[in-house]
């Protein structure tokens, strides 16, 4: 049952054929047996896990039939969660443990599910690889020579080696696409706005949003059921009636308008990653819908513009660490500016102080207008261009990343790491929802397609990807390697 969907493991436990406390048991083996060589975890919550999962069981024979109710989840550890280490991937929080839960831990609790454990990625949610982490990098359980993609790297290792059904991720420049897609499964980043960001550790306020991890589309949108809805302690949570995410999965497509991005196939782009996106491509004609080149002009400068405006906002977040209140302090400060100064320059990594660097820089009174301002202004030439392009069309599909993925410790300038993006950080600068879904196999290693939408239309992408699912079988591969056995699954 391990290697099972959160829809299966949902109909198996209400049909009384297997316990929570069974699942959860074997999730806790496969990652006992697992995790030292992944290192997808942190934390295991091994013995509030089973409590959880027996009053699951318990409530469960009450009469209570959630969906989510019993099932095993894990949490990127940017979540902030109660009694439990919250570290975000940083010395900073290596002990920091968080007297309250986020909005979105505090959601998966009221649905019933069980915490196994937290999982491993990139600093401060900065990264491409999982390799920015203060507990080490993430292999990718394709092949342990890789890395499994970042910043939510742990979550989508966890999820591929099925170390556990369900995982959640962030994602402000492409953090739970592009691992989804190095790791050969569905990740999914809602409009900004839809899920609340209380209690999730902020890098760029303006561009973090949480979603889910999983090994369908139809586990997506089950689990966005549980996770988005306004929150009152976010104020950039958006005040929208509710939907049911699952309610439109098996709608035909006849009639989809899908658009196709010249930018997203140009140079750089491996011919087997373009090879299997228009090979989709085919099956969503086959399937009734049209394809139509869209011009997304400014997509070339995302990256640029990017990377002014997310580390100026992480240098005014991540100002709050400073030895004081929670988190690291050093050791035998003299006097505070010590403090303050030794603190940061050994509580952080290289990559974190090299945003924090760059982000005060940006910002300061003479160079605000030549970099701030200007980014932000681009910001707004690339919404225009998707504005454009959903007005002719209702999905927009390519590739999520250039290739698949590397080997581990073969990216050592920034800039290289920073250009893995470049098809998904537009996405989070416009605020669109986006998932990353399985599209193929090259030499081993998976391959991810990017289904960009209009605002809120989430539940369009999760209809279009869901279709592709009933009709190909990429995301149902495991990677072999690790698969799990029989007497195990
Ligand atoms: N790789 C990008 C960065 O390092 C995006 C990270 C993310 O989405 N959290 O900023």
């Amino acid at each position: 049952m391990i290697n099972s969907t959160v829809a299966e493991i949902s109909a198996a436990l209400q049909a009384g054929d297997i316990s929570s406390v069974e699942i959860t048991q074997a999730y806790l083996n496969r990652i006992a047996k697992l995790n030292g060589e992944l290192n997808a975890f942190i934390t295991v919550c091994e013995e509030s896990a089973l409590e959880q999962a027996a009053a699951a069981d318990a409530a469960r024979s009450a009469g209570n039939t959630s969906p989510l109710l019993g099932i095993p989840i894990a949490h990127k550890d940017i979540f902030c969660t109660k009694d439990i280490l919250t570290t975000c991937g940083s010395r900073m929080l290596h002990n920091f443990i968080s007297p309250y839960n986020a909005t979105v831990v505090e959601r998966f609790n009221e649905a019933g599910t069980v915490l196994l454990g937290k999982t491993n990625m990139d600093e401060f949610a900065m990264g491409s690889s999982n390799e920015t982490s203060f507990f080490g990098d993430v292999k990718n359980p394709w092949n342990t020579e890789c890395v499994p993609g970042g910043s939510s790297g742990g979550s989508a290792a966890a999820v591929a080696a099925d170390l556990c059904a369900m995982a959640t991720g962030t994602d402000t420049g492409g953090s739970i696409r592009q691992p989804a897609a190095f790791c050969g499964i569905t990740g999914f980043k809602p409009s900004y706005g839809r899920v609340s960001r209380w209690g999730m550790i902020a890098f760029a306020s303006s561009l973090d949003q949480a979603g889910p991890i999983t090994k369908s589309a139809e586990d997506a949108a089950i689990i966005l059921n549980a996770m988005a809805g306004l929150d009152e302690k976010d104020s950039t949570s958006i005040d929208r009636p509710a939907e049911e995410f699952t309610a439109s999965l098996n709608q035909p497509l006849k009639g989809l308008r899908i658009g196709v991005p010249k930018q997203h196939f140009a140079q750089g782009l491996s011919t087997e990653i373009e090879k299997a996106v228009r090979d989709a491509l085919a099956e969503y004609k086959k399937l009734g819908a049209t394809i139509k080149e869209v011009d997304l002009t400014n997509s070339h400068l995302s990256v640029s513009a990017y990377y002014v405006v997310a580390p100026a906002e992480a240098s005014a977040n991540l100002s709050r660490f400073d030895g004081v209140r929670y988190g690291y302090r050093c050791e035998d400060p003299v006097d505070l500016e010590d403090m303050y100064k030794r603190t940061r320059s050994e509580g952080f990594g290289e990559e974190v102080k090299r945003r924090i660097m760059i982000g005060t820089y940006a910002l300061s009174a003479g160079y605000y207008d030549a970099y701030y301002r200007k980014a932000q202004k681009i910001r707004r030439l690339i919404k225009d261009d998707f504005d454009r392009a959903f007005a002719e069309v209702d999905v927009i599909i390519g590739p999520t990343s250039p290739h698949t993925a590397f080997k581990l410790g073969s990216k050592s300038d920034p800039v290289s790491m920073y250009l893995e993006d470049i098809y998904t950080i537009a996405v989070n600068l416009a605020g669109l929802p986006a998932a990353s879904i399985p599209v193929g196999m090259a030499n081993g290693m998976p391959m991810g397609m990017q289904i960009i939408g209009a605002y809120f239309d989430e539940a369009k992408i999760l209809n279009v990807a869901h279709q592709f699912q009933q009709h190909t079988d990429w995301h149902k591969q495991k990677p072999g390697p690790i698969a799990s056995s029989d007497e195990e699954a």
